[in-house]
């Protein structure tokens, strides 16, 4: 038998998981740098570097029912991805589980949130990007990762935050404007502190009660994170990424970490990709808001 290798301590079985983590292989819209359909598996080569005790919650991760199932078996057909993404967060939610999804492009976290507001009616969503990800369409692709933001905002909800944002055209940051969509750059979060932005985050989302959280990798400084598809520099600190999924994990019932390259570094985006992981689920563990 050849089973795939499980992200570290995902040894539980569907039906008594908490948390589900799957991959999504996907690369078929980057426009910059191909690659990060090998994210997935490298963010699970990481994720053993780690102890599985984690002090600041208290809590070891061979208690925590975790189940990796392995990669959606995917192509080159962003609509067809995103229908396979749907599904699969929209059966973990049903099942009361809490998804996390390695990518991948960041385009999959459409279907995931597609799935999380059908599924809960007080959603809200943040994302953290160092891109607006507002385009209406890129490369002649409605569902490409340039756009994700842009159509999570005008398919399914307003309530979207991005934070950590430093790049976007001319005509996004006017559609931002003029469809005042929530956003917080990351001079903001250096000059402010993360804390500040995310009770500014907290407000604008105060009417919901479950947040789906994706980390787009790139909003992290490539300095720390070089291996993304499009790295942008004067980015967050590891720390802040990390305090913003402490903060929002006791709400959190669904998260995404996307656009590692592996290809272009030597572990280090993959490694945080997966400590970053490993930090949510024992933020939500510990928990009192189940
Ligand atoms: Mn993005
Ligand atoms: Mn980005």
């Amino acid at each position: 038998m050849f089973g795939h290798r499980v992200f570290a301590d995902a040894v539980s079985t569907y039906e008594d998981a908490r948390f589900v983590i799957f991959g999504v292989p996907f690369d078929a819209t980057s426009s910059f740098r191909y690659g990060s359909r090998e994210a997935p598996d490298a963010i699970r080569k990481a994720s053993y570097n780690f102890e599985t005790y984690n002090d600041f919650y208290g809590v070891d991760l061979t208690d925590v029912r975790i189940h990796d199932p392995g990669n959606l078996d995917v192509d080159f057909c962003s609509d067809d991805m995103l229908c396979m993404v749907h599904d699969a967060v929209a059966k973990i939610l049903h099942d009361s589980k809490i998804p996390i999804v390695l990518g991948g492009e960041h385009t999959l976290t459409y279907g995931c949130a597609r799935a999380f507001v059908e599924m809960f009616d007080d959603a809200g969503i943040i994302v953290l990007d160092a891109h607006l990800d507002l385009r209406d369409e890129y490369l002649g692709a409605k569902h490409s990762h340039a756009c994700v933001s842009r159509n999570i905002i005008d398919d399914l909800t307003d309530r979207c935050v991005l934070i950590g944002v430093r790049s976007g055209s001319a005509e996004e940051y006017r559609y931002a404007k003029k469809k005042e969509i929530l956003w917080h750059s990351s001079d903001e979060v250096h000059d402010n502190g993360i804390e500040s932005v995310m009770e500014k985050a907290f407000d604008a989302l105060s009417d919901c009660k479950k947040i789906y959280l994706s980390i787009d990798l790139d909003v992290i400084d490539p300095g720390y994170a070089p291996g993304v598809g499009n790295p942008e520099p004067f980015g967050l600190d590891p720390r802040d990424v990390r305090a913003v999924i402490r903060m929002a994990a006791p709400y959190t019932d669904g998260f995404d970490v996307s656009e590692i390259n592996p290809g272009y570094d030597h572990g280090e985006s993959a490694m945080l990709g997966a400590r970053l992981v490993r930090e949510f689920i024992a933020a939500k563990s510990a928990s009192q808001i189940q």
